[in-house]
């Protein structure tokens, strides 16, 4: 495999998307994103075979039990998984291949590709930014934000104990965070003790002072 793997991992609400494509819009011909699958329900503003493609799930399965997924997840109560054949089309040609999805398909992709991967955590401006976040985008009932909430503490403390090398992307300022990527991209990887980024440990102590991302909110 030619291209690089670029995995973008963080709270959903952080920006990873609008993060991958910007940095995807500076070299397009180089670059490219992974549509995943999903069996989550579209959103008025989602387009299949955009956002995602939009599956049932016995077609997820019937996927999965034919070996078609590179790696996939249940995240949310929803199955969520990147096909082989994405990967393969993306990087056939070379380039360099985006990828939005949780902390345990980036371990999976880790595991398959560690020579050419880039794991990168994004981390939202702060804990109270991305609840408001997602407060204002108007798709989460009060249960689904608290399951939001809840994944993203999980991740957090997951990513703290991940044996794999990332590099942390604060997105408190969108053309900052778009030339971060960039160079994370770009440049060799250099490891560094992320339990050392002020940004993530301030994000830590908010995450774990809101009781909404309590395991036994009385919201789930
Ligand atoms: P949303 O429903 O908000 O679009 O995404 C929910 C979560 O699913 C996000 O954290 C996203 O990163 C994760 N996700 C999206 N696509 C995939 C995928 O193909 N595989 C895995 N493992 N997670 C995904």
């Amino acid at each position: 495999m030619s291209g690089r793997l670029v995995v973008l991992v963080g709270p959903a609400g952080a920006g990873k998307t609008t993060l991958a494509h910007r940095v995807i819009d500076l070299a397009p011909s180089r670059r490219g994103f992974s549509v995943s699958h999903t069996t989550r329900p579209i959103r008025a503003t989602e387009h299949d075979g955009v956002d995602y493609w939009f599956v049932d799930r016995p077609h997820f399965e019937s996927l999965r039990d034919h070996n078609g997924f590179a790696e996939w997840a249940e995240v949310h109560g929803n199955y969520y998984g990147t096909s082989r054949a994405e990967i393969e089309r993306l990087t056939s040609a070379g380039r360099d291949v985006f990828f939005d999805v949780d902390i345990v398909g980036a371990h999976n992709l880790w595991r398959q590709y560690p020579e050419s991967i880039r794991l990168i955590f994004v981390l939202p401006p702060s804990w109270q930014v991305l609840v408001q976040r997602l407060i204002n985008r108007g798709t989460e009932t009060d249960a689904s934000l608290h399951r939001r909430l809840r994944t993203a503490r999980r991740e957090l403390q997951a990513l703290l104990e991940s044996p794999a090398p990332w590099t942390v992307v604060h997105n408190d300022d969108l053309p900052r965070a778009t030339a971060d990527l960039e160079r994370a991209v770009c440049e060799p990887l250099q490891p560094t003790a992320i339990e050392h980024h002020p940004g993530l440990r301030g994000f830590l102590r908010e995450a774990m002072s809101d009781p909404r991302a309590d395991d036994d909110h009385s919201g789930q």
